[in-house]
């Protein structure tokens, strides 16, 4: 396969007409690429609030829903194109896919159908970006995500299936006859039935890297409307500022704790086909952004960034049973793993382990049997902290900086040396913004003032 690259462009890079033409101006260039596109920002959200009226069986309350977006699309279009053509076009294309979001209302509503609705907002933003770019006379190919991407049983991406599919697809469109600037659809697929299903709530950045790692791409571009991953989260804190470099282990931990910007599975396609991921700002493209690649190299500065995860149980289990015997820890997880609830972060002294977890769907059944090893504490509204460095090439006591930092906070877990480059807390949720501040100013303003 030639030399591709891929290009994701996040809801807000595509939320109004003069985005379009920002990321026209981004793409169009000699250079082959797959662009991956999130339906228009607010969209999916409103398409969750349809399919919910639909779900209550409230038919009324899903027409007046799905009569406001059409409004608000056919606004768009009309700002969108120029021409007549294109806009009977474009109209055409909107009328058929709010027709059969409305088709739903005449028969009884299954829980599938939501995943087919939430997938209108993707097929409608390719589609009408399509018709913009041959409006500008600029020729490309829309690719379906429905014909490659696919989830397994399990709902993992079925690497094999799409490497071969989206070949196939591309095969179809070589580049003596076709521009190679591919659109397709971020964030939906099919599942293992063949049903339309999506890659969870922020999955265009997946779609994007799963993408990239099947046709080897030489780069992972995902163009937001911030410039790159952010050394703290600027909506507690400020003076954040992005970080420049980050691994690829580095980056996932950062997504998987908390910073919003990156979905937090889109780093392991790219990682295990060693691809590097930049994050970019579509408002700001000359900005140098966040590259993601195998190993970064600041040794001036070990710890990158600092993120939060609310929304986090903690449980501890203490039982004299675990005093002295093997197989206590294997039997705890066992109970987690088969009510499916992955665990995050994991303390034990002699006595007592804690661990924590971030879904509470099972949360009764699992402390029920949790009793039978001894007593078992739960406490909500806690927050992870995750400090993400390369704590490895720490060799002058940054670790203790973070504790430091922490003095005035009660920590409730700390979790260090699980990985070289991340340092988890476990705090109440109420001392989040203190523990960010506190953070921010002992660990990165030191070094500006240095
Ligand atoms: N449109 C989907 C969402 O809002 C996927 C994405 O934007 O990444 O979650
Ligand atoms: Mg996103």
């Amino acid at each position: 396969m030639k030399e591709l690259q891929v290009l994701k462009f996040g809801g807000t890079s595509v939320g109004s007409p003069e985005r379009f033409n920002m990321v026209a101006k981004l793409i169009v260039n000699d250079a082959p690429k797959i662009v991956v596109l999130s339906a228009v920002s607010g969209t999916t959200n409103w398409l969750v609030e349809i399919a919910a009226e639909y779900a209550k069986g409230n038919t009324n309350g899903a027409y007046l829903l799905i009569d406001k977006l059409n409004e608000q699309y056919e606004h768009f279009i009309k700002e969108l194109y120029h021409s007549e053509a294109t806009l009977i076009k474009g109209r055409e294309l909107i009328h058929a896919h709010f027709e059969f979001i409305r088709s739903f209302g005449k028969k009884i509503f299954k829980v599938f159908d939501e995943k087919v609705i939430l997938a209108q907002g993707e097929l409608i933003s390719t589609a009408l970006f399509h018709y913009y770019l041959e409006e500008k006379g600029v020729r490309s190919v829309l690719l379906q995500a429905l014909n490659f991407m696919k989830i397994d049983e399990d709902s993992e991406p079925d690497m094999q299936f799409i490497e071969e599919n989206i070949a196939k697809e591309l095969a179809a469109y070589p580049a003596s006859d076709y521009p190679q600037l591919f659109i397709t659809q971020g964030y939906i697929c099919r599942n293992a039935f063949g049903e339309i299903d999506n890659l969870k709530r922020g999955g265009s950045d997946y779609t994007a890297s799963l993408i990239g790692a099947a046709v080897n791409a030489t780069e992972i571009q995902i163009w937001t409307d911030i410039d790159g991953m952010h050394n703290n989260d600027p909506r507690f804190v400020e003076n954040t500022r992005p970080v420049a470099e980050l691994s690829f282990d580095e980056a996932a931990e950062l997504a998987y704790f908390g910073a919003k910007i990156l979905h937090p599975s889109s780093i392991r396609p790219a990682k295990l086909k060693n691809i590097p991921v930049r994050l970019l700002n579509t408002m700001e493209p000359e900005a140098k952004g966040t590259f993601i690649g195998p190993k970064s190299a600041q040794p001036s500065q070990p710890i990158k960034a600092v993120a939060a995860k609310d929304g986090i149980t903690a449980i501890k289990i203490k039982s004299g049973r675990m005093l002295l015997a093997y197989g206590f820890l294997r039997n705890v997880f066992d109970v987690f793993a088969r009510y499916k609830t992955p665990i995050d972060m994991v303390t034990t002294s002699e006595v007592a382990v804690s661990v924590t977890i971030d879904t509470t769907e099972h949360l009764n059944a699992i402390v029920n049997e949790l009793l039978t090893f001894g007593t078992v504490e739960v406490d909500h509204d806690q927050t992870i902290i995750c400090i993400v460095g390369d704590f490895l090439a720490e060799k002058q006591g940054y670790a203790s900086r973070v504790f430091d930092a922490l003095k005035n906070i009660p920590v409730r877990m700390i979790s260090y040396g699980g990985s070289d480059n991340n340092i988890s807390l476990l705090i109440h949720s109420e001392k989040k913004k203190d523990a960010l501040k506190a953070l921010h100013k002992g660990l990165f303003q030191l070094t500006i003032d240095n």
